[in-house]
């Protein structure tokens, strides 16, 4: 069963070269899993290829998915369900989007692609994978697949396993973002027993202590629990200039909710000397670059400078 799609995943790692690296003696290099494509970036695409087989195979012609306003896990899903035939739906948190949803660019540009959405409120959002939930969605909507929030269960893990490639082993860590958890998983499942993985979450959700160890057999893995900037989607003028600095030194683009805060922890990390010299890095650039668009209407409105793009 073959998965339509329309990109490329031959990944390169691309080295990075900035004065702090070489004054520390280390080797930095990012995969740019963001090139994998312009809305299914990343681990998103990595998080949907084993959900959509299995959708198709078992005869599926909807997925129902939950985000928030900005999520490229909804954009993702809207694109690969449109690309394959399959009905999209979309349950957003938040009621007061449902007269104003135009305005926002993630959830337009899922629209435009053939997602149906719901709003809901942010207290019935908590309740979604409750079983008189599913089964309200269910009578409104017919039969679905059900994809998690953040698209995070096995076989998205199993998909995660699949960004590490063999000439990866010469790395000392590997480093990834963490929202759900599902992507490290994916990493520490397929990293070599010599590396160790770092996560670094993009909020502050102590649960993650516990939901990653179910999807994980073994290995050296660890949180890096400094860099989320007080939570989900929170940026500060600092993280903005370090993502418009970071653009224009190495030419890379960094998204201000996943991969801005990682490079930024990784590099405040190097700066501490937090690293061994002659340690040699992996980042894993996770995609999200369709957040952008979404953060800069938010900063434009408190007059705040903008990402470059
Ligand atoms: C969704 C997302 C993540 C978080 O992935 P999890 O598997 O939920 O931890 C990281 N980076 C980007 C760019 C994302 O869009």
């Amino acid at each position: 069963m073959a998965l339509k799609w329309c990109c490329s995943v031959d990944i390169q790692n691309q080295r990075i070269e900035l004065p702090i690296l070489k004054e520390h003696e280390i080797d930095l290099y990012i995969k740019r899993e963001d090139l994998i494509h312009p809305v299914v970036s990343g681990n998103k695409y990595r998080k949907l290829k084993y959900n959509l087989l299995a959708a198709i195979d078992q005869g599926f012609e909807a997925l129902l998915t939950f985000g928030g306003a900005y999520s490229n896990h909804i954009a993702a899903t809207a694109f690969a369900g449109a690309e394959n035939k399959l009905r999209t739906i979309g349950i957003i948190r938040g009621e007061e989007l449902r007269s104003v949803w135009q305005a926002n660019p993630t959830l337009r540009e899922a629209h435009r692609t053939g997602m149906e959405f719901q709003f809901v409120s942010r207290v019935a959002y908590r309740l979604k994978t409750t079983e008189s939930f599913l089964d309200q969605l269910k009578q409104r909507w017919g039969d679905f697949y059900l994809l998690p929030e953040g698209g995070t269960n096995e076989l998205a893990v199993k998909g995660c396993e699949e960004i590490l490639q063999t000439g990866d082993a010469q790395f000392d860590f590997v480093a990834c973002c963490v929202g759900t958890g599902g992507t490290l998983a994916g990493l520490i499942n397929s990293a070599q027993p010599h590396q160790e993985v770092l996560g670094f979450p993009v909020l502050q959700d102590e649960g993650l202590k516990e939901d990653i160890p179910t999807f994980v057999k073994q290995g050296q893995w660890r949180l890096v629990w400094d860099y989320h900037f007080g939570g989900y989607a929170k940026v500060s003028l600092e993280l903005v200039s370090f993502i418009n600095d970071f653009r224009r030194e190495t030419g890379i683009s960094l998204d201000p909710i996943y991969t801005g805060k990682l490079l930024y922890g990784l590099m405040d990390m190097i700066v501490r000397g937090e690293f061994k010299a002659n340690s040699k890095i992996l980042a894993i650039h996770s995609g999200g670059l369709q957040g952008i668009a979404g953060m800069n209407s938010v900063l434009k409105k408190k007059k705040l400078p903008l990402i470059e793009v």
